[in-house]
């Protein structure tokens, strides 16, 4: 996925709700996106100040945290967390099998948001 879509897409729901809750400036949203997601922190932030110019997000503070990536064994069926880097050479911690599959997750979510 996009960087700029998946800002889009969060600034879209963020504004949503705003306008829900009659909300006069957004000050802060905290955000938790995949770790499978080569979205870099500061690409984020830049790509939102952009999109959210002329918006109650405008000058917002993003505060980024990494989804865990889950991984099931097909041996033993246990779940696990795994890094990027890991993926293509996992092995199950409990059994030693080595056909773990990635558990699909989203790809990211809005926790909360500070808004006046
Ligand atoms: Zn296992």
């Amino acid at each position: 996925m996009h960087e700029l879509s998946v800002t889009e897409a969060i600034l879209k729901t963020v504004l949503k709700h705003a306008a829900v809750n009659s909300v006069h400036k957004i000050l802060s949203i905290s955000l938790q996106i995949s770790k499978l997601s080569d979205l870099e922190d500061n690409w984020i932030q830049r790509y939102f100040d952009y999109l959210s110019k002329d918006t109650v997000a405008a000058g917002a503070l993003l505060k980024i945290e990494r989804l865990p990536l889950l991984v099931r064994c097909e041996g033993c069926a246990k779940s696990f967390e795994t890094e990027p880097a890991d993926i293509g050479n996992m092995v199950c911690p409990s059994c030693g099998e080595k056909k773990v599959a990635l558990v699909p997750g989203k790809q990211y979510i809005i926790k909360n948001m500070e808004a006046v």
